[in-house]
């Protein structure tokens, strides 16, 4: 199938309400054309260099997310123009992210990655410390960042049960800060999490937001 067909069946599966993020990383510009030219406006990548090279060829139009491990030394590089941050995984990224917002005279919006699998190469913040940060108010002392959600990966496994007990436990947590500290529903409001391989799984627990690269796109050749 086509990228264009790949990418209508998608849509035509998931409920309206949950955004599609196109994860075009590896894929040259004809691809992410195509998925423009279809209607998709949202794409994301997880190197700093590709995501600022393909922002300046490409439509000025499409909305950017950094989906990738930020390393904070290279955060000026699409501070400029990203529309969502969603590996913010530790308090260093706060502080830097909100440094070149404010070089940039810009709010930028971002997800708080959460670490909910059974793996130790996946990054976030744990459960107990996305209550602290809301707990002491830390997010204050970063007015340029507007924290939108949460973001998880579960772990990489073909066991369903476990990947729906780890979305169930992130999609709990979102709850209970929205509840606990009384965040505003019209700017706290985006749960990711879902890619190819568990994206049904994750919309049934809660996700409004997926990540999805190969099952549009097809495999990645690194
Ligand atoms: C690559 C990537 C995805 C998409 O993965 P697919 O399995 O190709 O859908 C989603 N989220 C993150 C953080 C990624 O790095």
């Amino acid at each position: 199938m086509s990228i264009v067909e790949n990418l209508a069946a998608l849509q035509a599966e998931i409920p309206k309400e949950v955004t599609l993020v196109a994860v075009s990383k590896t894929k040259p510009d004809e691809a992410i054309l195509e998925a423009y030219n279809a209607g998709q406006r949202i794409f994301g990548e997880n190197k700093v260099q590709d995501l600022a090279a393909k922002a300046e060829r490409l439509p000025k139009d499409i909305q950017w997310h950094m989906i990738g491990h930020v390393q904070t030394n290279k955060i000026k590089y699409f501070a400029p123009f990203v529309s969502l941050v969603h590996g913010v995984d530790r308090l260093k990224v706060l502080k830097e992210l909100n440094k070149e917002a404010v070089k940039n005279n810009r709010v930028i919006d971002c997800l708080l990655q959460v670490f909910i699998a059974d793996e130790e190469t996946k990054f976030g913040f744990s459960a107990e410390e996305i209550t602290a940060l809301f707990k002491d108010k830390t997010l204050e002392n970063y007015p340029n960042l507007r924290v939108r959600g949460l973001m998880g990966m579960a772990t990489f496994t073909d066991n369903q049960t476990q990947v729906a007990e780890e979305f169930a436990t992130l999609k709990s947590l979102f709850d209970e800060v929205i509840a606990t500290f009384n965040l505003q529903p019209s700017t706290f409001n985006v749960l990711s999490m879902g890619m190819s391989g568990d994206y049904p799984v994750a919309i049934k627990n809660g996700s409004n937001m997926i990540r999805v690269g190969t099952k549009i796109f097809g495999e990645r050749n690194y």
